[in-house]
C-alpha cells in the first residue's frame, strides 16, 4: 500500500502506523430478573479490524512522536500482486 503523505508534516518522520478500530464482544452477566452487567472481559474480533476514515476516505497516520495527520491510502501494490496471482 502507499500513502500520499507518509511523512509527518510537523517533524518529517515516517508514520509509525495507521489508526484503526477493532470491534470487541464485551461479555455480559445476567441476574435472575434479566438485568445485565459487564462481566469484565472482552473477546477481540481481529477479523473486523479496519482503518478509521474521514468523510473523504482518508486514513489517520501517527508518527513516533504522536503527531497525527490525514492521508490518502491506496492499495496499488496489493492490486498488482492480485493480478499476478490470477495470471496463468
Ligand atoms: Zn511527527
Amino acid at each position: 500500500m502507499r500513502f500520499d503523505s507518509p511523512q509527518c508534516p510537523q517533524c518529517g518522520q515516517l508514520a509509525k502506523g495507521v489508526l484503526e478500530t477493532i470491534p470487541g464482544l464485551a461479555r455480559l452477566l445476567f441476574d435472575e430478573d434479566g438485568n445485565a452487567e459487564y462481566a469484565g472481559s472482552t473477546d477481540v474480533c481481529w477479523d473486523g479490524q479496519e482503518a478509521i476514515r474521514d468523510e473523504q476516505g482518508r486514513v489517520r497516520l501517527i508518527c513516533p512522536d504522536g503527531h497525527e495527520w490525514l492521508a490518502e491510502m491506496s492499495r496499488e501494490a496489493d492490486d498488482v500482486t492480485a493480478q499476478r496471482r490470477q495470471d496463468p
